[in-house]
């Protein structure tokens, strides 16, 4: 296989038994489990997602792996291997097809990580549980809680509870990568704010703007970003005891979600 290609499909490998253990676990995977597997490389997770009976459709982009993978599992009725970019079968509503509460497992390559997210928790049919190998630092990022919030933790802690099920470190991968992983496990839960459209706009309209120069104090980003009187943002505030010196990272999914009510109009 080469280099070249490798590298721009992120082509990391795991080895390491122990871990894809770890995998099947947290997804506690029953026999006719619906599983959607991002990237399923050269069949290690595929085999053990195989072991665990539950119907299993994988979707992987390198063409000579769809080859390898199609040989290596012909006598497995349970597994559907498609060629394709996840990205496509998104696009393309293919995820609809998928039963109620599909189940998503993955070592998925590094540029992938956030849209990969963001697609499986936007789409109509939200998979019950996400379950995917990310870099470590990403990870961290994800899970994190006021007073270091962020706007990738805010955009997936809307939809889902994150968690971190255990870091792997570099040496578990073939070849090496450069950096430590780790696993995550982002389950969705649906509530009355994330279900309902005009919030969800308010919402992200809210969080881009409150995090776009992180540094600076809430308030300034707020009324630079959205033409807001510091007046109305004031009073919001206060309503909601938001003190004047926070910065975006300090605030929590339930404050975001108050602010974007009080301060963003319903036709954004
Ligand atoms: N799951 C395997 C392989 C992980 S490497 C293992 O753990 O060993 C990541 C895999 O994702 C590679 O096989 C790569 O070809 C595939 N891939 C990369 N971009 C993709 C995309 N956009 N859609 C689907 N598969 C992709």
């Amino acid at each position: 296989m080469s280099f070249n290609k490798q590298k721009r499909l992120g082509q990391v490998f795991l080895k390491d038994q122990g871990i894809i253990k770890k995998i099947i676990q947290a997804g506690e995977i029953k026999p006719k489990d619906q599983i959607l597997e991002i990237g399923p490389g050269k069949g290690i997770l595929t085999q053990a997602l195989i072991e665990t009976e539950a119907d299993i459709v994988a979707i992987e982009k390198d063409r000579e792996l769809i080859g390898f993978l199609k040989n290596k599992f012909k006598n497995h009725l349970n597994l559907k291997i498609v060629y394709g970019d996840i990205r496509d079968f998104f696009k393309k509503d293919e995820d609809r097809k998928l039963k109620r509460n599909y189940k998503v497992i993955g070592n998925i390559p590094y540029y992938l990580t956030s849209h990969l997210i963001q697609l499986l928790l936007e789409s109509e049919n939200q998979p019950q549980d996400i379950i995917l190998m990310i870099q470590k630092e990403v990870a961290q990022r994800i899970v994190e809680q006021p007073p270091k919030m962020n706007l990738l933790a805010a955009s997936i802690q809307f939809y889902a509870k994150p968690g971190i099920i255990c870091y792997v470190s570099k040496n578990s991968f073939s070849p090496k990568p450069k950096i430590d992983s780790a696993v995550i496990k982002i389950t969705p839960i649906k509530t009355k704010e994330n279900t309902n459209k005009i919030l969800v706009k308010k919402f992200f309209t809210m969080i881009k703007a409150g995090f776009k120069q992180p540094r600076k104090l809430l308030i300034n980003n707020l009324s630079n970003n959205l033409k807001i009187e510091k007046e109305n943002i004031k009073k919001a505030y206060q309503s909601l005891n938001i003190s004047l010196d926070s910065r975006a990272q300090d605030l929590s999914i339930n404050r975001w979600i108050s602010l974007s009510l009080l301060l963003i109009e319903d036709d954004v």
